[in-house]
């Protein structure tokens, strides 16, 4: 068994510290990946913190993985040694179910393997990006194009797909009205997202704190939910809203916002549970709305989406020794806007 330098929580709760985890031996299908770079998702600290129920420990998280092919399987036909390839929440799936059957592979129904904290196919533990190589099978890597510099597209992974994939369900483009909820990781991807693809973008942020950078980003107004008018000027405003916040939200002033038939969809994933009143919804045929990540193909197609439209991850680049400092400022919004970890110093 390959060992490998990561860095990972020892118990739930605990600060991440340097240590060593297994990769198992490549077979036949396998591409084994030289990581460079791993972005924190609020996921991580989620999943390490207990928040969605208990983990197995000790515990690398990470799944927006930017790096290079080190060495392929025989069967191998998609990648050769150098290439340039990322690995974003999921490494396995069924393979033979609908959501699988149809590229979905994130809904899968007979068991997809996430990256961290998930029973692999062979009955071991998958550990994530924290670490310096990780090996996946060829189906679950992606390309990534010439374009994005590695460090700035490990956050698309996971930002990246999770906010696209919505914004393509719901069939955003010109001249739909789009409010994304939260300006972090999920949420600064969302803004560029859905203005490249020719959206009327508003955030609707805590504060006016981070608005030049918002509107840098693309979007077209930057309102504060700390002011009460923010809601009472905006009624049935909105086409879709986009929800990337990681605590609970008063949906109720949000669902206002929206226009007959628009839809709240939220990505974020608080532990606690939401609440709204019904007649919100019926009075004007409103919908509330989930979506996890994305396919494997959405994916590629988010990449090179992102190619295109010169679009990646504003990035800080920080060494693996600040790690928990991270976690600390990713939890009182003081991101700017998705830590990514130089994994060279793990
Ligand atoms: P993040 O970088 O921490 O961004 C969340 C943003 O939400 C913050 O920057 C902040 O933006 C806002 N916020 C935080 N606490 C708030 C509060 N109490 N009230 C109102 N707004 C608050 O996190 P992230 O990495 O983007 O992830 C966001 C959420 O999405 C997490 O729950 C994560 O687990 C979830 N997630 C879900 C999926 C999926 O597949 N559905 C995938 C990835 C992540 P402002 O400062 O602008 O207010
Ligand atoms: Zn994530």
């Amino acid at each position: 068994m390959p060992i490998v330098a990561a860095y990972a929580a020892p118990s739930e709760g605990a600060p991440l510290v340097s240590t060593t985890i297994e990769r198992r031996e490549p077979g036949p299908l396998d591409v084994v990946i030289d990581i460079a770079f791993a972005g924190i998702c609020h996921s991580d600290i989620h999943t390490v913190q207990g928040d969605w129920g208990p983990q197995h420990y000790p515990l690398a998280p990470g799944h927006e993985i930017a790096g290079t092919v080190a060495a392929i399987g025989s069967d191998v036909t998609r990648f050769a040694i150098g290439d340039r390839v990322g690995v974003g929440c999921l490494v396995n799936s069924c393979g033979e179910c609908a959501a699988c059957a149809r590229g979905e592979e994130q809904y899968c129904t007979g068991g997809a393997v996430g990256t961290y904290g998930a029973t692999d196919r062979d009955g071991t533990i998958t550990q994530g990006g924290y670490s310096r190589q990780v090996v996946v099978t060829e189906a679950f890597v992606l390309r990534i194009p010439d374009a994005i510099p590695l460090d700035r597209a490990a956050p698309l992974l996971c930002a990246g797909i999770t906010t696209y994939s919505p914004l393509r369900h719901w069939k955003v483009g010109p001249g739909t009205r789009v409010a994304v909820v939260g300006l972090g990781g999920l949420g600064h991807m969302a803004v560029q997202l859905a203005h490249a693809l020719g959206a009327e973008v508003t955030v609707l942020s805590q504060s006016l704190r981070k608005k030049d950078e918002g509107l840098l980003l693309g979007a077209d107004r930057y309102l504060a939910t700390s002011d009460p008018e923010t809601f009472s000027e905006n009624k049935s405003a909105f086409d879709l809203i986009l929800n990337t916040v990681s605590a609970p939200l008063p949906l109720d002033a949000y669902l206002g916002t929206l226009d007959t038939n628009g839809t709240l969809v939220s990505v974020g994933a608080p532990p606690e549970p939401l609440s709204y009143h019904a007649s919100l919804l019926i009075g004007r045929r409103r919908s509330l709305a989930g979506s996890a990540i994305g396919g494997i193909a959405e994916t590629q197609e988010m990449l090179d989406f992102c190619a295109e439209h010169g679009i990646a991850a504003e990035i800080e680049l920080i060494d693996a020794s600040a790690i928990n400092q991270a976690y600390d400022r990713v939890l009182a919004s003081d991101v700017r806007f998705r830590f990514v970890i130089d994994v060279a110093t793990i």
